[in-house]
């Protein structure tokens, strides 16, 4: 294939499920020539690893700064499956049955106790569950449940097909998908960005967002091939299996503190996951699957019976502090991050959309990316 881009008013890096919904909501507000460039194909990576879960009040402890940006996005999901089946065609399966946290251990109940006290308190959606109801609703969790939560509000979504259908309404919207081409440097002059160094060619533009998942801080930026960026972002390893599970065990999503079964439309039923620092090795191990089984059978013995039908591993982005990393850069006008999703990259799609493109096209930072700015980092040494 010839490289023949030269121009752009914005380029995107990465074509996981951020860059994709960035480059969307980019489109959506005419901001120009918009060019996304993936180093493989799209969607290939963590995005597809994904589960898919949107839940941010399963696991939340308190109500913070990231529970305010995850509760924003998980409520902009209905309208973002909407759209884009509208314009697609391509439903994205947002399974609206909500999430239930079991309790299998006196320290579960504990814990989910608590979690039921800050939540009712604060006026959330959420459900305490004596055993009977719970065995009641999913016939087929552990019968020694000790009670669980049931969140209505926490979701799903098919992010494999979300992938396509956004991949699908980008297209459509006019924006440049350049794959199997490596960005290697964004360039700058004057502390302002002038374009990117590709593996193909150098393509000249005024605003970047690096966006590049679990490998956004090998992307150099500055003057020369030799400066670096100092943005850290580590891979945290996390396995999967997919079962074949016709007809499905369970409605719900459905978590213990140890692990989380998912069941999709399709008759898979999705076990996860865990958490290692393996560095950016993407294999599945003995340990692991074995791992996951065993907290998958303990939500469900039935799981046992059922035939594995895939495993996989994908690397989740996380930055030091856990938090994503979102906004715009002080040191280099034009450039932007959102990178960092960790364990919520799908649930935090379509904020991180909207909220990046709004600081992109008008220049305007949402407060609600304030704590997650890039610039709490010590980023770019020109
Ligand atoms: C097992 C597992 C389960 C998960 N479950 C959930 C869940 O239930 N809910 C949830 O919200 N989140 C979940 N996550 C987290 C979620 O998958 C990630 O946070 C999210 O996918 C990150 O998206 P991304 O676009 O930043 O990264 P990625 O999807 O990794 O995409 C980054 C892209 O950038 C490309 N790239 C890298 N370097 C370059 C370069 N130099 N030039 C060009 N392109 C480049 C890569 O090839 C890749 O395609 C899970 C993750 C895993 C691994």
């Amino acid at each position: 294939m010839n490289f023949n881009k030269q121009t752009a008013d914005v380029v995107i890096i990465g074509g996981g499920v951020i860059g994709l919904s960035i480059a969307r909501a980019l489109a959506l507000r005419g901001a120009g020539e918009i060019c996304l460039i993936e180093r493989a194909g799209i969607g290939h990576e963590a995005s597809f690893a994904a589960a898919g879960m949107l839940a941010p009040q399963a696991e939340a402890n308190a109500r913070d700064d990231f529970f305010t940006l995850a509760c924003r996005s998980r409520d902009l999901y209905a309208n973002f499956a909407e759209s884009l089946r509208a314009e697609t065609g391509i439903d994205i399966e947002l399974d609206t049955t909500g999430t239930l946290y079991l309790a299998l251990s006196y320290h579960d109940l504990v814990e989910i106790e608590k979690r039921f006290a800050w939540q009712s308190a604060a006026g959330l959606d959420v459900e305490k569950l004596t055993p009977p109801q719970v065995c009641e609703l999913e016939p087929n969790v552990n019968q020694n449940v000790l009670g669980a939560l049931r969140f209505p509000l926490d979701v799903q979504v098919e992010n494999r097909r979300l992938l396509s259908a956004l991949t699908n309404s980008v297209a459509k919207l006019g924006v440049e998908i350049i794959t199997e081409t490596s960005v290697e440097s964004v360039k700058s002059e004057s502390d302002r960005v002038r374009g990117v160094q590709t593996s193909r060619g150098f393509i000249a533009c005024g605003k970047v967002i690096v966006a590049a998942g679990t490998w956004s801080g090998f992307i150099s930026v500055g003057q020369t091939s030799a400066s670096k960026p100092v943005l850290k972002i580590e891979p945290v390893r996390g396995q999967m299996i997919s079962l074949d599970a016709r007809p499905q065990l369970t409605r719900h999503v459905i978590y213990s503190p140890r692990g989380y079964i998912v069941p999709r439309q399709d008759g898979r039923l999705l076990a996860g996951s865990t958490s290692e620092y393996a560095g950016f090795a993407k294999h599945v191990t003995a340990g692991g699957i074995s791992a996951i089984l065993v907290n998958a059978q303990e939500i469900s013995p039935a799981v046992s019976n059922l035939p594995i039908v895939d495993t996989w591993a994908g690397l989740r982005p996380r930055a030091p502090d856990n938090l994503p990393v979102l906004g715009p850069c002080d040191e280099i006008g034009g450039l932007f991050y959102a990178t960092g999703h960790y364990r919520n990259g799908i649930l935090l799609a379509p904020v991180t959309g909207e909220l990046i493109a709004e600081a992109v096209v008008d220049g305007v930072v949402s407060p609600l990316l304030g704590p997650f700015s890039p610039n709490r980092f010590d980023l770019v040494r020109v």
